[in-house]
This record gives C-alpha cells, structure tokens and sequence, in this order.
C-alpha cells in the first residue's frame, strides 16, 4: 500500500527513534482525488512533519502512486494512550568517553522512555531538540511535578546528540552545581576558566532550576551564560517543577528569555502509561511479573514514576527474600506498608453499598430495603460485614445506615458472613475482589 511505502521511505532516511516518534504515531485517515490527509498526535507533530517531513512525503506519494497529493495534517483529537512504542534497539554500549564528560546516566534514554498522554508532547520536543539542536525550540523548558521524567529526558537528549555528533560538547548539570561551580569560581579566582567551560558547550542542560531562586548572583551569572549561548544558537534546555514565572525570586529577564524557547508540562502518567513502565521496568530486569500484577502495583501508585520504579524494586526484593514467584497477593504484602491506604481516608458505608451493590447487580435501595429475596439478602449481610471489618462505624450507626436496622440484625449479618467465609472459597474470592475495589 501507499502507506507501507512511505513507511519504508522513512524507515530508510530517518533515525529509528524518530521513525517512531513521527511516522510511527501518525495514521493516514483518508485519500482524496487531491489529498490524503494524516492524523497525528499533538500540534508539535503537525509542525515536525510540515516542516521537516513535507517534501519528502509527496515525492514519495509521487513515486508510488504518480499523483501529486498535497498531505493535510489533523491533530488528534481524543486523547490517545500511545503508550509503550516498541522501543528502539539502539546500541547504547557506545561507551565512549564524551558520555563520561556529559554526566549522563546511561539508563535515561530515549529507547528506555516510554511514550504516554502525559509526556508526548515533551518527548517529542526533546527529540526535535537532540536532533536538530539549537534551531527551533531554544530553549526548550520542561516543567512538571517530581518524578515525572523530566531528568530522564534532558539525559535522553544528550545521549541523542552525542549519537549522532559524537564530537558535540554536552554539559549536564542541577541548577546547585552550577551555583557551587559559580561560586568557587570566584573563590578560586577561576572565573575565566567557568566561562569557558560554560560558554564553549554545544548543549547545556540545566536541572531544576527553581534552586534559582534567591540566588541573586549565580542568576546573573546564567543570564549571562544564557545569552553567550544563544547568541552563538547553541542549545539550551532547562527543567524545573513549574513554570519560569512562578519561581519566586527570578529575575524578569530570565523570565522573559526562557519564554523565548518552547515550554512544555509533563503531567502524571495514566494507568496505561503505568502499566507500560513498569512492564518494560520488568522486562529489561528479566522479572516475571504476571500482567494483573504489573495492573495492581500500577494502581496502587499513581503519581509519581520514581515511586512506581521503587515499589517495583520492592516486590522485587519481597519475592527474593521470600523465594517465591511474583503474584499480585505478593505485591500486595510488600507494598502494604508503604501504600497511602495504611492511612485510609475513612471509608464510608455508602461506598461500601455502593460497591457491594455494583457487584452483585443490586441497588443500594434494595440494600437498605427490607425485602427478603436471596438475591438480595446476601449482598446486604456482606455489605454489613464489610462495613463492620472495614470501617469504624458502630454497630447502631451501621444498622441505621442499613435503612433502620437493629444493631443485631447487623450482629447477625456479620457472624453469618464470617462463618462462610471459613468455607466458602468463591464467597472469599468474591469478597476480596469487591474489598479490593474500595481500596483504590
Ligand atoms: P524528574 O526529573 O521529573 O523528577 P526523573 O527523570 O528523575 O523525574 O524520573 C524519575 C524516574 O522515573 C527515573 O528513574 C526515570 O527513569 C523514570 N521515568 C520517568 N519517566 C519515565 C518514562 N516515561 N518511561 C520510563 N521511565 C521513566
Ligand atoms: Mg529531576
């Protein structure tokens, strides 16, 4: 097909990596007599490919097909998971001694990122940046909660560079290096060399630069940095955990310069992305890890990615001190004590009707009604049960709350259940299931 060409066409001229970042997340939707027109992901797509990509894609409609279509590009507009690109086998052995000088972490690459709603458009931008550096987003600041990613990428960026210029100057430093390296630079009188080493680099990636904050002269400095940097159109790429204008205490000028660039947020991963982190996480440490369990921690850990990675490596270590597989109700052991529901925001009854109701198909009135029907009886002594194991309610509390029962009848429900349970194994898979579900 049209498609599978141009596919190959790209396959050829570009990068793996972005090969999966532009022509990989974008899907021809429709040819006409004069157009064929292309969804892709975010507006920074959109202007990758008409920038970059254009002439390339009508030759090769031209090769194909002889016509001349003229591409039309569409931003999708419901949210994609486009998460877990199969990642691109690059080489990164490639050892060589410039990534020493870089201070970068060899594990924070582009092949080891993975793509999700929350960072795309910050991936994106990064590569843009790694590949074409200095020309269209300069600088480019990533902005964003902790844990998020944004160290990953600034590394990712480097090592991108580094790929495929070898001989580039890469500098990675935080926000505090580059103070103290200021600062003893003007106690050791050594201020020509700081300048030098600062201002002759191809790239330089400045980290949390909120730590800017009251520091007058190490400010001044940077500005400066800034300027001798962009006037000679080298890249520079910054990170903090919000926007330049909401750093108390920095300078209206720097304010003004990094807006100059491209800023983009990186939010919190959804489950999806989760998952897939965790299950490349897994996969690089040959971790067997059932999917429902890699579902199960990704659920119990929901912001932050350095959390997720730690309660990965807590399972991890559980299973190996233990000697056995990795199972959810494992991961459920080893993440109890450092999961937020050990200190529970107190669980109510009605979610507990709630929950009970969803699973056995009732109503929450018919719950608290006083109709006898099997059906109906069960899941109330259950939701009784739960609400008495579950919650610090009373028992007259709990009976009121049961559409005015007596605190016995609520005595009853509650022995009757634990009773069962004893033998019952699908009664105990049943109750764990919907207690499980009030956790999230
Ligand atoms: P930040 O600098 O935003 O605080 P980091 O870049 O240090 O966050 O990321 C925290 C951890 O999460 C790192 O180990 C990083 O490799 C990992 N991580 C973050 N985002 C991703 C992602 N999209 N894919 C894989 N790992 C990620
Ligand atoms: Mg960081």
């Amino acid at each position: 097909s049209l498609w599978r060409y141009l596919q190959e066409k790209f396959q050829e001229s570009l990068s793996k990596v972005s090969y999966d970042t532009w022509i990989d997340s974008a899907v021809p939707v429709r040819l006409t007599d004069t157009n064929i027109i292309i969804e892709v992901p975010s507006s920074l797509h959109k202007d990758y490919w008409q920038n970059n990509l254009m002439s390339r894609i009508v030759e090769g409609i031209y090769e194909f097909s002889g016509k001349e279509l003229t591409p039309i590009f569409m931003i999708k507009n419901e949210e994609m998971p486009d998460i877990a690109k199969p990642t691109v086998k690059r080489n990164n052995s490639n050892n060589n001694r410039l990534f020493k000088d870089a201070q970068l972490n060899s594990k924070y690459t582009f092949d080891t990122f993975v793509i999700g709603k929350g960072n795309q458009m910050a991936h994106a931008a990064a590569l843009v940046v790694a590949e074409e550096p200095g020309t269209i987003y300069n600088p480019l600041f990533f902005y964003g909660g902790v844990g998020l990613g944004k160290t990953h990428l600034m590394h990712a960026i480097g090592h991108q560079m580094l790929q495929l210029r070898p001989t580039a100057k890469v500098k990675y430093v935080s926000s505090e290096t580059f103070a103290n390296d200021f600062i003893n630079s003007i106690q050791n009188r050594t201020q020509e060399q700081f300048r030098n080493e600062y201002r002759s680099v191809d790239l330089l990636m400045v980290d949390d630069i909120q730590f800017f904050a009251d520091k007058e002269g190490t400010q001044e400095e940077f500005f400066h940095t800034f300027n001798a940097l962009y006037d000679e159109r080298k890249q520079i790429v910054l990170t903090s955990d919000r926007l330049p204008n909401e750093i108390p205490k920095l300078q209206e000028r720097l304010i003004s310069r990094f807006a100059w660039g491209l800023s983009v947020d990186i939010t919190p991963p959804d489950l999806e992305t989760r998952i897939a982190i965790l299950r490349k996480k897994a996969n690089s440490e040959r971790l067997e890890i059932p999917d429902d369990t890699l579902s199960y921690i990704a659920g119990q850990i929901d912001s932050n990615i350095r959390e997720l990675e730690g309660a990965l490596v807590r399972v991890q270590a559980y299973s190996a001190i233990q000697g056995t597989d990795i199972t959810t109700s494992l991961a459920a052991d080893a993440l109890k004590s450092i999961m937020p529901s050990e200190k529970p925001k107190a669980l109510s009854i009605y979610a507990i009707q709630q929950a009970v109701g969803k699973y056995y198909h009732v109503t929450v009135e018919e719950l608290k009604g006083k109709k006898r029907t099997k059906g109906i009886v069960v899941p109330r002594q259950i939701a009784m049960y739960l609400s008495r194991v579950m919650t610090d309610n009373s028992l007259p509390k709990i009976g009121s709350e049961f559409g005015g029962k007596d605190h016995t009848t609520v005595i009853h429900a509650h022995d009757k259940i634990a009773l069962s349970l004893k033998k019952d194994p699908v009664l105990q898979r049943e109750i764990e299931t919907i207690q499980n579900s009030l956790k999230k």
